[in-house]
C-alpha cells in the first residue's frame, strides 16, 4: 500500500518499512486533448489557482501547463518574506486574505511548507519615514490587521547587532508586523501541486505554450510543446513572462519585465530571530532554518527576461547590508540567482477578464508576488469560475491604468524600475 496522506502514523510506518511505500508528490500527467480550465504557468499562483478551483469552486477537468519544471520559477527563487503590511484599500484587504491563508495553509493542504510568522520589522531613520509608517501603520489597524510601531530603544533590543552606533543613517524605529515572517518557498509549490494532483488536476510539465489559439473572439485552447489543448476557460499565470505570453493572443501589458536577484551567505549560528528591512536603501534579510543569511535589494534597472543578474546590483545590495550590519561583512556568500519580475506601472497586480473572451489575467506580481499567493491562487479561481471578481481583489483591474485609478503605494508613477 503507498502512503497518501502525510501524518505522524504515515512517518513512523515508513521508518518501519524503508520508506518504500511513499506516492510522488503528484502524477506526471500527460496532457488530455482539452479541459475545463487550462492554467498556463505552473509557479505558485498557478498551482494555488487550480487547487482553489478544485477544492472551492468544484472546477472540473483542471491542467496547469509549464513550461519547465514546478518550482523553476520565481515561486523558488525568492527570499520568501510575507507580510501584509499595504497602505492603500486596494491592497490591504487582499493581502491580509493571504496573510490568513498563510495561516491554515499546512493543514490545508496537509503539506509543511515552514509558515513562520517571525516578524516583518521595517527600519525607519528620519521623521518623514516615521510619519509614513505612522499612517501605513494606522490603515492597517484600521483593516485589523496587527502592526507596532518601535522606537530606537525598542529596535535595539530585539535587533542589537545593527549598526545604532555610528550609522551613516541612524535608526530612528521601526514598524513591526509580528505576524509577517516567512514561508519556505518551493515547499508551497510543492505543496500545492501535491493538493491539487489529490484533487484531480493535471499538472503538465515540460509543456511550453507557443501560441493561443483564438476563434471569433474567443480563446479556444492553447498551443504547446506536446500539441494542442483546448480550454473552456484559459488564466494566465506567466509571473515574469506574461507580456510574452500575452501577446500570444495580440495583447499588450501595462507591464516591464525586470530581474531580481537573491543571496545567500554560508550557514551561521542563528542570530537574526525576524525579516529586517533597512528604510535608506534597498536592503532586506532573514535567516534560514539552515542558517544561511537570505537577503536581497533592488531589481536590475533595465529590462531583461534573462534568470541571472549582474554585479553592479551585487555591489548596491552588499553596499545596503554594509551599511545595516557592517559585521555581514565577515560572512561568506555562497549563492545568488536571479528571477524575472513582471512590474506593473503602479506597482500592483492584475486579476482580470482580457478583451478576448475566455482568456483571463494574473499577472503584475513585481517584486511581492510571493506573499500573495494563496489569495492569488483564491481570487483568480474565483474569477475563473464565477466570471466576477472576489471582494478582496475588486481593484486589480486592467483598465484602471487607462481609468487613472491606479493602486500606487510606493507613489513613484508610472516607473515600474521604483516599484
Ligand atoms: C529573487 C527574488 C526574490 C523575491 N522575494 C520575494 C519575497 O521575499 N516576498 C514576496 O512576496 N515576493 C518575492 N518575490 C516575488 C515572487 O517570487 C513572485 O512575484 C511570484 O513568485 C510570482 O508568481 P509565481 O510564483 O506564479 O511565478 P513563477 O514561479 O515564475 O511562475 C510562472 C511560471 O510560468 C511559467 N511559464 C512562463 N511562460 C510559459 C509558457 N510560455 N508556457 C508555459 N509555462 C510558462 C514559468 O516557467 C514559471 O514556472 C521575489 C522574486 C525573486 C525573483
Amino acid at each position: 500500500m503507498q502512503t497518501d496522506r502525510y501524518s505522524l502514523f504515515a512517518l513512523l510506518r515508513e521508518a518501519m518499512r524503508g520508506n518504500t511505500g511513499w506516492k510522488p508528490a503528484w502524477r506526471k500527467a500527460a496532457p488530455a486533448p482539452a479541459y475545463d480550465y487550462v492554467i498556463v504557468g505552473g509557479g505558485g499562483h498557478g498551482l494555488a489557482t487550480a487547487y482553489y478551483l478544485a477544492r472551492r469552486y468544484g472546477g472540473q477537468r483542471i491542467a496547469v501547463v509549464e513550461k519547465g519544471w514546478i518550482g523553476g520559477g520565481n515561486v523558488g527563487r525568492n527570499t520568501t518574506i510575507v507580510r501584509s503590511n499595504y497602505l492603500l484599500p486596494g491592497n490591504e484587504p487582499f493581502y491580509e486574505c493571504a496573510m490568513k491563508l498563510w495561516e491554515g495553509l499546512e493543514q490545508d493542504i496537509n503539506y509543511n511548507a515552514m509558515v513562520s510568522q517571525r516578524g516583518v520589522l521595517n527600519l525607519f531613520h528620519n521623521d518623514a519615514q516615521r510619519g509614513a509608517y505612522i499612517r501605513r501603520g494606522n490603515a492597517m489597524r484600521l483593516h485589523g490587521v496587527d502592526a507596532e510601531l518601535l522606537d530606537a530603544q525598542a529596535v535595539r533590543e530585539k535587533v542589537p547587532f545593527l549598526n545604532f552606533d555610528d550609522a551613516r543613517f541612524p535608526i530612528r524605529g521601526g514598524l513591526l508586523q509580528r505576524r509577517g515572517g516567512t514561508v519556505r518557498h518551493d515547499a508551497v509549490a510543492w505543496g500545492y501541486a501535491r493538493a491539487a494532483d489529490r484533487l484531480g488536476v493535471d499538472i503538465i510539465e515540460n509543456c511550453e505554450v507557443t501560441g493561443i489559439r483564438i476563434e471569433g473572439g474567443r480563446a479556444m485552447g492553447v498551443e504547446t510543446t506536446r500539441g494542442f489543448i483546448g480550454a473552456g476557460k484559459l488564466g494566465l499565470a506567466c509571473a515574469g513572462n506574461s507580456s510574452r505570453v500575452a501577446a500570444m493572443a495580440g495583447l499588450r501589458l501595462p507591464i516591464e519585465s525586470h530581474v531580481l536577484q537573491a543571496f545567500v551567505s554560508e550557514g551561521i549560528k542563528p542570530f537574526i530571530d525576524c525579516v529586517v528591512t533597512f528604510g535608506a536603501g534597498h536592503f532586506y534579510i532573514s535567516q534560514s532554518d539552515k542558517g544561511g543569511l537570505v537577503f536581497g535589494g533592488d531589481i536590475d534597472g533595465y529590462n531583461s527576461y534573462a534568470q541571472r543578474g549582474n554585479l553592479p546590483v551585487i555591489e548596491d545590495v552588499c553596499e545596503g547590508g554594509m551599511a545595516l550590519m557592517p559585521r555581514i561583512g565577515r560572512v561568506r556568500l555562497l549563492r545568488h540567482w536571479g528571477g524575472i519580475m513582471d512590474m506593473s506601472m503602479d506597482g500592483s497586480p492584475i486579476i482580470d477578464h482580457t478583451p478576448v473572451q475566455g482568456l483571463y489575467l494574473n499577472a503584475g506580481w513585481c517584486y511581492g508576488g510571493f506573499k500573495a499567493t494563496p489569495a492569488s491562487g483564491l481570487c483568480f479561481a474565483h474569477l475563473l469560475a464565477r466570471d466576477e471578481p472576489h471582494p478582496v481583489a475588486t481593484a486589480y483591474r486592467l483598465d484602471r491604468f487607462a481609468r487613472g485609478a491606479v493602486i500606487d503605494e510606493k507613489g513613484m508613477g508610472a516607473q515600474p524600475n521604483l516599484h
